[in-house]
């Protein structure tokens, strides 16, 4: 059976790239009947940031990626932090140092600090040298019985390590230009190398499916499970993300945490689509498909090895497309919670219900990200007229008597209208009434109106956006205008 794993360190929040591989790790399990397991490996001490492990099940939950086995439900190949599975590490390191195929290091930070000066002054690789895989078993066991010390795995230096990879195909490494690498530091923790073989190994992972960034740490774990006697797992490496210029993908380009697409109100059906399409495809033309089309779909067949370009218009398009694709009620809900998010503090809670519902499908059609909500709709929770910038009335239509003369002759037209007839149909027929005594179209001449009304020169459809302000609201901003 399948078993799969996403194995992050707790470093923070994850980002784009290492979710990228827990979404297509998940639906490779879920696409072939097998187990997906979150492991924490957090043996780097010196960067473990506490709040890291929940914010990581937070991006999966969002996602709908979930877990047979975990840090927080266990099972049965626990503990899922790798800082509670040190004896295990220490195990497989002396089971090495037996088989002669790893030994304690007692080299100082100095040493290794001048060997990597004189590497680079002579334009030599740098490399552990292998000094103390010199030093006679029983004297190393005797030093390492009181000294401080690594262990390093004594890799194959000659010939080649082969890695037969399900998207990449067979790539090939040189041994020579491998080193004496650390399987076990001093403080007794394991290195990323050792640990993640001998955990892959106990949880009976199947496939390994990891960021291509890793590929270079292949002929390592390729030498561990062999030293150790053990069956390795298929390994795919996920091509890499690059930035729309084609470079590495930066902070500047894309590559922020997860959450804080969330945050700024991406859709998390618009995320697990765009991550998708990060690599692989469903067929030749699908671009709109979600979690349910991975879980029964995915294959590491229609992954392609060459890089994936991160592209945020992709993103920001099929945001708008599931804003507009949802249901009615969920929409009405969303705009409620991104609203009361994003107005300020000013504004009295609870914000009535009937505005919010009565503006939801005048906003579907103009955002692209939630966060935009709040602004749109922040003219109709105030008593007073917005404040703007008094040239925003006359930008469009060129003076500032142009601008009063429209102002004037909507006042005369909305005035004109009872209370009991202000509605759309008839506002708009008023409004569209100004454009023979103007002599304007009213593309024109209505960005005057949204700037007395909204504080801004464009937003949500005007005519519905009047009749929800109401007669009197309206009347008074036009006129606090032409002031
Ligand atoms: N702990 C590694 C990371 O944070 C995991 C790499 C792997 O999946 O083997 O990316």
């Amino acid at each position: 059976p399948v078993r799969t794993r996403y194995a992050p360190s707790p470093t923070g929040n994850p980002h784009i790239g290492n979710i990228r591989s827990a979404l297509f790790s998940w639906a490779y399990a879920r696409s072939h009947g097998g187990k997906f397991l979150l492991r924490i490996e957090d043996t780097d001490r010196n960067r473990y940031v506490e709040s890291a492990v929940e914010a990581i099940m937070e991006s999966l939950r969002w996602l709908g990626i979930d877990w047979d086995e975990g840090p927080d439900i266990g099972g049965p190949h626990g503990p899922y932090f790798q800082s509670q599975r040190l004896d295990l590490y220490r195990r497989a390191a002396d089971r090495l140092i037996e088989l002669g195929r790893a030994y304690p290091c007692f080299c100082t930070p100095e040493r290794l600090d001048a060997l990597r000066a004189a590497q680079a002054a002579a334009k030599q690789p740098p490399g552990y040298d292998g000094l103390c895989r010199g030093i006679p078993r029983a004297e190393a066991a005797e030093r390492a019985a009181k000294e401080p010390h690594v262990v390093r795995f004594a890799m194959r230096r000659e010939g080649v390590t082969v890695l037969e990879d399900v998207i990449r195909g067979e790539v090939v490494f040189e041994n020579a230009l491998q080193d004496d690498f650390v399987i076990l530091k001093s403080d007794g923790f394991p290195t990323y190398h050792l640990a993640v073989v001998v955990d892959d190994t106990a949880m009976e992972i199947t496939h390994c499916i990891r960021g291509d960034e890793w590929i270079s740490s292949a002929p390592k774990h390729i030498q561990l499970y062999e030293a150790l006697g053990w069956t390795p797992p298929a390994w795919a490496h996920l091509p890499l993300i690059l930035g729309p210029d084609h470079k590495k993908l930066s902070k500047r380009s894309g590559d922020t945490a997860l959450l804080d697409y969330r945050d700024h109100g991406y859709l998390p059906e618009a995320m697990v689509n765009f991550l998708a399409l990060l690599g692989w495809s469903l067929d030749d033309h699908t671009t709109i498909l979600g979690i349910e089309e991975m879980k029964r779909h995915f294959d590491l067949a229609r992954v392609v090895p060459n890089p994936a370009v991160f592209d945020i218009e992709r993103l920001n398009y099929l945001n708008g497309h599931y804003i507009r694709a949802m249901a009615e009620e969920r929409w009405v809900a969303l705009v409620g919670e991104w609203a009361d998010r994003g107005l300020p503090a000013s504004i009295p809670r609870p914000l009535d219900p009937a505005v919010i519902r009565a503006t939801a499908p005048l906003l579907r059609e103009r955002v692209t990200r939630l966060d935009e909500i709040a602004g749109m709709v922040e003219f109709l929770f105030t008593y007073d007229a917005p404040e703007y910038d008094v040239s925003l009335l006359t930008e469009r239509v060129g003076d500032a008597a142009t601008a009063v003369r429209v102002l004037d002759e909507a006042l005369v037209r909305l005035d004109a209208i009872s209370d009991h007839d202000w509605a759309t149909p008839a506002i708009e027929a008023a409004l569209r009434g100004l454009e023979e005594p103007l002599g304007m179209k009213l593309r024109k001449f209505i960005p005057v109106l949204y700037v007395a009304v909204m504080g801004r020169p464009t937003g949500i459809p005007l005519f519905d956006s009047l009749a929800i302000l109401g007669r009197e609201r309206t009347l008074a901003r036009l006129r606090a205008a032409r002031a």
